[in-house]
Order: structure tokens, then C-alpha cells, then sequence
């Protein structure tokens, strides 16, 4: 990866506890130790099931939310809460819902001049209007005069999702957190939404940062994963590696639960039995629930769902193991593969090929 550009914004073993009960001395272990570096034209998947930190992690890249241990650094400075007005300049974050995030007493017009304003870039009226309907046609919103005076109840979920794209676009920033965001969208217009991301990352250069539950969608559109599992991420590599030659036993059980992508059918939210679901619930239904953050499993996090897990699993952390010199994952199967484990079953290094 000699060649790659510098980092845009990196996480530097980012943890984050919360507290949430004082008394009893109880915190979350929300987030543990989590790296990763965005850089200009390249996304990053950050893929887990709900409650394993993915969140957390994104709201601190943008800042919404102090680590507990740690740094964050934009452009190779520490980012600092006290600058965060210039930080929003660079970094901006997309939610979920695009019905909650845009006001709905506001018309769009409303809703894109107010971040074009605040951030100061406006010269006069005409250059104002000129911006708005320019930001509208990068989002393919079009013709920009169709939508400019139109309320957010007056749009589609997927065009309400450009406004918001949009909106994170007038500052002209160089990173763009998305946070599940075309998880509500109806299903038909999720491949149109990540089209016009990937286009905005190759056209504009944008560093992003893809949260999703989805990995096969992932693949789709992303050019490095993370894979994260109750706080932690146990592997990271190349899209390509992570979901042809996953090395990590969750990686394993999000991949077999998930509709194969070259068929395209997690698009429409479909397993390969035509049921609807996606990946996290398949694993939930046959591997139990993810674990309570506040009292964490001791040793390896997923000790107790994997199915390859060993006694010592439950004792001893995993050590981050080098598949490739692009791809590691945190499992003791990749250091002393061929053993036995707790169910009695050989596990080998096959695991990995
Ligand atoms: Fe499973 Fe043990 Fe590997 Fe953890 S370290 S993923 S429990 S085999």
C-alpha cells in the first residue's frame, strides 16, 4: 500500500467508555482500541451487527463524541472539540434517517443555503444560487428548480436521502461519515444512492467511511472493510480479501448468512431462501445474541458464539495475526491452527484460504 495518498482522517486506538451507572461503578465498553485511516477517493466499510460499536466509532471521527482513550487526527493534527466548527468544515456525517435528520418546516432551499451561509463561502445572491442548484445536480437532483422549493414531505425517501448528501456536500468537505444510510431506503433505490456515492468519491476525491450491517453490500462498494464485533475490530483488509478469504470466524458467519452479491440480491434485503433479512439477524438467530457491553466476555469477545472457539479462547486475547500484508484478523486459529476445540472439532488453517 506504498503508493496510497496520505490519510485524510485517521483513529488512532480510539476507546470509548460510557458510564452508566455511576453508583455501582458499571460502564459500557462500547469501543476498544479502534484504528483505521480514510484517505482521498477511497472508502472504508465498517461492518458489524447493531450495538457493536459502529456508531459510537463514527460519532467520534465526527467529533460528537469524546474518546475515552485514544487520538483522532485530521490531516495529521489532533482533531480538538475546540475547533470543531473548522473540523465540520472537512469532516461531515449523514444519518440514517432521512426523514429525522431534515426539518421538516423548512424547504429545501432553506436547508442548503443555512450550512452554505454558516461555513461563510457565499459572495452575494447570485453566487447563492448558483451553489444551490450546482450542489442539487451533483446529488442528481434534477432539474434543480424541481426540488429547490419543495418540503422534505413532499420527496421521496431516496431523494430526501440526496437533500441530505447534499447538505454535507455544501461545505465542501473531504470526508463523509454515512451511517447506514441507505438501510431505510426502500430497497429499489439503494444501488442508486450507493452509485451516486461511489461517483462523489471518484469524481470529487472524498475520503468516506460506509457503516453498514451489510457486507455484502460492502463489497459492493467499498475498497477496504472493517470488521467489527462488540467494540472491537477483529479484521480489516482489502474488500476483496476480507469477503473471498475471510480469516475471522464472525467475518465467516456474516458471510455465509448473506445473499451472494454477485447475484445482487442483498439489494433487495433478500437471503438466498427468498426470506427477506440481512446478515446480522441470521447470525443472531443461530449464534445468540451479541454480548452485554458492560460486563464484556473475557478473553476472545466472541468466545461465546464461535463455533470454533477453544478453553483458552475464554482466558486469553486473540493476537492481531498478518494474513497478508493488506489483511490481519484477531483469531488464535491463525497462530496454532490444527487443534482442537471446545466442541471437540479439528479446526485448521484452512479457515483462511
Ligand atoms: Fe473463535 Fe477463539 Fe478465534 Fe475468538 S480466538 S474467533 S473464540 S477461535
Amino acid at each position: 500500500m506504498t503508493d496510497e495518498p496520505a490519510p485524510v482522517l485517521e483513529a488512532v486506538d480510539v476507546t470509548v467508555h460510557y458510564p452508566v451507572h455511576r453508583a455501582r461503578g458499571e460502564i459500557v465498553h462500547a469501543l476498544e482500541k479502534a484504528s483505521l485511516s480514510l484517505r482521498p477517493g477511497r472508502t472504508v466499510a465498517l461492518v458489524g451487527e447493531s450495538g457493536s460499536g459502529k456508531s459510537t466509532f463514527a460519532r467520534t471521527l465526527a467529533l460528537a463524541q469524546e474518546p475515552t482513550d485514544g487520538r483522532v487526527l485530521l490531516g495529521g493534527e489532533p482533531a480538538s472539540a475546540r475547533g470543531r466548527r473548522a473540523y465540520a468544515r472537512r469532516v461531515q456525517m449523514v444519518l440514517q434517517d432521512p426523514f429525522g435528520s431534515l426539518n421538516p418546516l423548512h424547504r429545501v432551499r432553506y436547508l442548503l443555503e443555512r450550512p452554505l451561509r454558516l461555513h461563510g463561502s457565499v459572495t452575494g445572491r447570485e453566487d447563492l444560487e448558483r451553489r444551490l442548484r450546482a450542489l442539487l445536480e451533483r446529488v442528481r437532483l434534477t432539474p434543480p428548480e424541481r426540488f429547490l422549493d419543495a418540503f422534505p414531505h413532499e420527496l421521496s425517501g431516496g431523494q430526501r436521502q440526496r437533500v441530505a448528501i447534499a447538505r454535507a456536500l455544501a461545505v465542501e468537505p473531504e470526508v463523509l461519515l454515512g451511517d447506514e444510510l441507505v438501510s431505510m431506503l426502500d430497497v429499489s433505490i439503494r444501488l442508486e444512492i450507493l452509485n451516486l456515492l461511489a461517483a462523489l468519491r471518484d469524481e470529487e476525491h472524498l475520503a468516506m467511511l460506509y457503516i453498514t450491517h451489510d457486507i455484502a453490500g460492502a463489497r459492493y462498494f467499498a475498497d477496504e472493510i472493517a470488521v467489527m464485533y462488540a467494540g472491537e475490530i477483529v479484521e480489516y483488509g482489502t474488500a476483496e480479501d476480507v469477503t473471498q478469504s475471510p480469516a475471522h470466524p464472525y467475518t465467516r458467519l456474516l458471510l455465509d448468512s448473506t445473499p451472494d452479491p454477485d447475484r445482487m440480491e442483498f439489494l433487495a434485503g433478500r437471503r438466498p431462501d427468498g426470506t427477506d433479512g440481512v446478515a446480522p439477524d441470521a447470525v443472531e438467530d443461530d449464534y445468540g445474541e451479541p454480548p452485554d457491553l458492560v460486563h464484556p466476555p473475557t478473553g476472545c469477545r466472541f468466545h461465546p458464539r464461535c463455533p470454533l472457539a477453544r478453553p483458552s479462547c475464554a482466558t486469553e486475547v486473540p493476537p492481531r495475526v498478518d494474513v497478508t500484508d493488506r489483511h490481519w484478523a484477531s483469531c488464535v486459529l491463525l497462530v496454532a491452527p490444527d487443534k482442537e476445540d471446545t466442541h471437540g472439532r479439528t479446526t485448521t488453517r484452512e479457515m483462511t484460504s
